[in-house]
């Protein structure tokens, strides 16, 4: 608890929405909203709208107890958990709809993704009303998508972007690795090796996008769904020489029953 006792400026509300089944990677954005401000708001929902019919809405892990623990040690003020039914109910009828960038990479296999994600976090936005909200990297489409909508809704929010929490071995922390064995575990730190060597060979000297491309797709063992090195500013693929910072986004399936679709991405500098 922060105790305040004299008012310089207005006091500032800080919001973490997230799916719940919490990790590292959500806790790091709650600390960092608790730096930062002055009330602490996280959300759970798992949200129906981003799920297309044939994928993992039922089976998405739903951990309450554990995660309303978690807040409460990493300073959260108040955790908002709404049902579903009481975002949606059933005289709900108005939706985001981004612009074709929520149709490319994640997008591309999860047309319905993107604009379920931009319609959730616009109602929590307007029920939670903070000046700051906090994401993260390693969702990085989704990070820029937001961005976009509150430059372009001038929503007064300020979005803050925050790195991406690894396991030791490299791994993205994620809700969905609680699907995967061990042995899967270890071998899906194959994206983030693809990463280093992406990162290595630029610091070496490499330019050319489609052997850089290449190299990542000869390290990663898994199905994979899309790779690109994208602009950092615009998020428009990149081809040719890298001239720019770019991000390497990536995804890929692991496994069968279930079929995990897992995501990882890295900055990549010349
Ligand atoms: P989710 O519960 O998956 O919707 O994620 C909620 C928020 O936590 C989003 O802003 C994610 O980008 C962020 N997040 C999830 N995993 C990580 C991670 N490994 N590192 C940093 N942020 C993460």
């Amino acid at each position: 608890m922060k105790v305040v006792t004299s008012v310089t400026t207005p006091l500032i509300t800080g919001f973490v929405p997230t799916m719940g089944a919490l990790h590292e990677g959500h806790l790091s954005l709650v600390r960092e909203a608790r730096k930062q401000c002055d009330h602490v708001v996280v959300s759970i929902l798992v949200n129906p709208l981003q799920f297309a019919p044939n994928e993992d809405f039922k089976a998405y892990p739903r951990t309450l107890e554990a995660d309303l623990a978690l807040c409460e040690a990493a300073g959260a003020d108040v955790v908002f958990c709404p049902d579903a039914a009481a975002i949606y109910p059933e005289n709900f009828q108005t939706r985001v709809i981004g612009g074709e960038l929520t149709q490319r990479y994640c997008g591309q296999t999860r047309p319905i993704f993107f604009n379920g994600v931009l319609t959730v976090v616009n109602i929590l936005f307007g029920i939670v009303r903070p000046q700051k909200a906090f994401f993260g990297e390693k969702d990085f489409q989704q990070l820029f998508l937001i961005k976009q909508m509150v430059k372009d809704f001038w929503m007064p929010i300020e979005i803050i972007g925050m790195p991406i929490i690894r396991e030791s071995s490299g791994l993205a922390m994620s809700s969905r690795n609680s699907y995967l064995s061990e042995l899967q575990k270890q071998e899906a730190t194959c994206l983030f090796q693809a990463i280093l060597a992406v990162q290595e060979a630029v610091k070496t000297g490499e330019r050319d996008i489609q052997a850089l491309l290449d190299l990542a797709r000869s390290k990663i063992s898994l199905e994979i769904d899309y790779i690109e090195l994208v602009s950092v500013k615009s998020l428009e693929r990149l081809t040719g020489t890298l001239l720019e910072p770019a991000r390497l986004l990536m995804a890929g399936y692991i496994g069968d029953k279930p079929r995990v679709r897992l995501i990882d991405n890295g900055l990549v500098t010349a």
